[in-house]
């Protein structure tokens, strides 16, 4: 196979040109438009014909051709109280991940219907933490005699079951937003964390925001014997880190921000706490998805921003905020891969399929992993 390194003018997101970023995002050539016409005429008749009866959320990693039929924008949690918020919705569809219809589903109430217009839309982050690996580390934990005094977190980010393990076992769920402050709570309920599933950030809020230190956070491998760990340095532990990660933002190495550096003067860059520890120690700014968006609504016209998030909302970013550049933190392409499977094809599947009276790919999640999932939820809603 031959590989070029092309000569197509390549586009900086936003304004102006940078040969060096966002290799293949817009390109001149003969490309098919984003969204087929025909498509989103259907997908506009269908939403019209359900009228209040559905409510149609979308994530921010959402492509765009699929974000315009969204109702409400946001990340997980937020478009999960947006959902529960809706009860005249009988409908509400969820375009997002498998795990954020879940949470949609548990706090709605049994009359309303959760449907993922793609049932393979998962998140690697959440498959890294199975119930049966998570229960199995519970009982090293209690070999070692500190799951008494071990409090389960889990991030949004995981599924419905593993939410339901840390309500059932005195835990609760955070967010991006809120990992600090659920972590302080944590750490006044017992002595340890096992925090699921996602490393990056249990490790970047426990050294960052709460003066622990890299010594005091261990990685559980779930796929190695005891988690790969003796019981000498899970009881030495404060916090113990799923080895989970998410496969975006994973991505992201140091050098990519010293790249960016080197090659934009002035540059921000603002990252996500699922980044790595030593890309987030390496950032200007750190914060959630929320926090991100907020940071560039708020930055000056004529600032220049690397931004370290998956590429649909970074793109979009740059599109909103033309007065400033703003561009995708690595030089090659990132998007979320199963985000992306929910694409106009899909939607339009559904929204067609529950205007003919049949309700496709509906997301249900069980009433007792629903009770105890909703329990770490509450737990969760009620930090201070
Ligand atoms: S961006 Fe990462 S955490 Fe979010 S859905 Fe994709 S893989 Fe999961």
């Amino acid at each position: 196979m031959v590989v070029t390194t092309t000569s197509l003018p390549l586009f900086v997101l936003g304004q102006g040109v940078d040969p060096h970023s966002e290799r293949g995002v817009d390109c001149p050539g003969e490309l098919p438009p984003a969204s087929d016409p025909e498509l989103v005429a259907r997908a506009r008749k269908a939403k019209e014909a359900l009228g209040d009866r559905l409510f149609v959320l979308g994530h921010h990693y959402q492509r765009d051709e699929v974000i315009q039929f969204a109702d409400v924008t946001g990340d997980s949690f937020k478009l999960a109280r947006e959902a529960a918020a809706r009860p005249e919705a009988e409908f509400i569809v969820f375009c997002g991940v498998h795990f954020m219809a879940e949470s949609a589903d548990i706090l709605t109430s049994d009359r309303q219907k959760v449907i993922l217009p793609d049932l393979a839309a998962g998140c690697s982050m959440a498959d890294m933490a199975t119930f049966d690996q998570v229960e199995e580390a519970w009982e090293v934990l209690e070999d070692a005699g500190i799951a008494g005094v071990t409090v389960p977190v889990t991030y949004m980010n995981s599924s419905a079951d593993i939410k339901a393990f840390c309500g059932r076992h005195g835990g609760a769920v955070c967010t991006s937003s809120n990992a600090k402050r659920a972590l302080d709570w944590a750490f006044e309920q017992g002595e340890k964390v096992l925090f699921l599933p996602d490393q990056h950030l249990g490790r970047n809020t426990a050294v960052l925001e709460m003066g622990l230190s890299l010594d005091d956070c261990v990685v559980y491998n779930p796929h190695r014997p005891n988690g790969g760990l003796t019981d000498e340095q899970l009881r030495n532990a404060k916090m113990i880190l799923w080895r989970g990660h998410c496969s975006v933002h994973g991505r992201f190495t140091a050098e990519n921000v010293d790249d960016v550096r080197a090659r934009v003067p002035g540059v921000n860059v603002l990252v996500h706490p699922e980044c790595r520890h030593e890309v987030v120690t390496k950032a200007d700014y750190v914060g959630s998805t929320e926090y991100i968006i907020k940071q560039l609504e708020a930055a000056p016209a004529g600032s220049t921003w690397a931004v370290g998030t998956e590429l649909n909302l970074v793109r979009r970013l740059g599109a909103m905020f033309p007065d400033k550049t703003v561009m995708f933190l690595e030089k090659t392409v990132c998007y979320c891969s199963t985000m992306n499977r929910i694409d106009l094809p899909h939607l339009v599947r559904s929204l067609e399929s529950l205007a003919a009276g049949q309700v496709v790919n509906q997301i249900t999640v069980d009433p007792e992993t629903t009770h105890w999932a909703k329990v770490a939820l509450d737990r969760m809603l009620a930090l201070p």
